[in-house]
């Protein structure tokens, strides 16, 4: 009996070791893939939390005594995962993600009234007024050297934002515009730059005609085939876009051509930095071969000599080692955000994570 008694404890001491061990490889993990939103890992906690549930299930001593795990169940904490891992098997910015993952979101401007308020004091103590509201949910605050921009989801909420403002003694000092959302543009490539008159393509493709619907790019791309290919920009209104992204397709030329959003973020190709372009640049040239005071186009050096993103560099980024504007690029992710923010899309599927 005593003999029976010592297995009984020894087996549970060594599945409480194999269950705390399973825990700290999870924290590791959830740690790891916040860090890099990365869908292998986030696979990987689902199938520790899985293991962790059937060992705790399978906990049956004889004695009576059971093993409860702190939290309940993890259920919750499993479909949280489960969602962020159908969240992650879709690439982010295409059309797909942009529509489906992102809430419909308006946008305010509060500006100071004199120009010797400082925006960005202004801006935090506008935070702290918000804050102190606790019935106001604002999706994000965007302070910069010039105004603050307040996210929010519904007119209820710019209604006691406005409020709150008002009835605070910073009212005095600003003036409040709600901003106008964006119309949502659309880039494709197509294999002439024979193109229709812009209301022959509006009816080909079935918008309406008092839908916003108009062409504000059209390059064509430097090759050296006989071929020639241009470049398209469109900018429509949300019902105009919601009609093409069913078809899927859009009619140009003589072709049926697939598109992509396109979010028109300022790049300058003089300093490497985002939010101007370089027709309005007042910072000094930068190579992005060699990451000297030159114009890249300047360049003597026949190779590139930096295998960092000036992008990323000159936002304060802490991972820099990535190619400018691909899918790594955190500056300029960044910048695609801020204009989904503001941009008029249809957002159906609302996820929350
Ligand atoms: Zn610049
Ligand atoms: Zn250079
Ligand atoms: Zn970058």
């Amino acid at each position: 009996m005593s003999e029976n008694s010592d297995t009984n404890c020894s087996g549970k001491t060594s599945m409480a070791a194999d269950i705390s061990l399973k825990v700290t490889n999870v924290v590791k993990l959830v740690e790891s893939m916040v860090n890099t939103r990365n869908k292998n890992t986030c696979d990987k906690i689902l199938s520790e939390l899985n293991n962790i549930n059937t060992i705790i299930g399978s906990l049956n001593f004889s004695d009576g005594v059971t093993i409860v795990p702190a939290e309940g169940n993890n259920s919750e904490i499993l479909n949280k995962l489960e969602q962020i891992s159908k969240k992650l098997d879709k690439p982010r910015n295409n059309n797909e993600s942009t529509k489906n993952t992102r809430p419909k979101t308006k946008a305010i401007i509060v500006k100071p009234k004199s120009p010797e308020t400082n925006p960005i004091e202004l801006g935090a103590e506008i935070k702290q007024v918000i804050k102190n509201c606790e019935s106001i949910n604002c999706e994000n605050i965007i302070v910069n050297a010039q105004a603050t921009r307040i996210i929010v989801r519904d007119d209820n909420t710019i209604g006691k934002i406005k409020e709150a403002l008002k009835n605070n003694e910073i009212g005095q000092k600003i003036n409040v515009e709600q901003l106008k959302q964006l119309q949502p543009q659309i880039s494709c490539v197509i294999t002439t730059d024979q193109i229709e008159d812009i209301n022959v393509i509006k009816r080909r493709n079935q918008i309406p005609e008092d839908q916003a619907f108009e062409i504000v790019v059209n390059k064509e791309i430097p090759t050296k085939s006989k071929f020639k290919r241009n470049y398209v920009v469109f900018r429509m209104s949300r019902v105009a876009r919601e009609i093409i992204e069913k078809r899927g397709k859009i009619y140009i030329g003589c072709e049926a051509t697939s598109f992509r959003d396109n979010f028109n973020v300022r790049v300058c190709s003089k300093c490497h930095r985002i939010g101007h372009t370089e027709k309005f640049c007042m910072n000094e040239s930068v190579c992005g071969g060699c990451n000297v005071n030159h114009h890249t186009r300047n360049c003597q050096q026949t190779k590139k000599q930096i295998s960092e993103c000036l992008l990323c560099k000159h936002f304060g980024a802490v991972d820099v080692k990535h190619k400018p504007k691909s899918k790594d690029c955190y500056s300029y992710n960044a910048a695609i955000e801020r204009i989904v923010q503001i941009t008029d899309f249809d957002y159906q599927n609302e996820v929350s994570c």
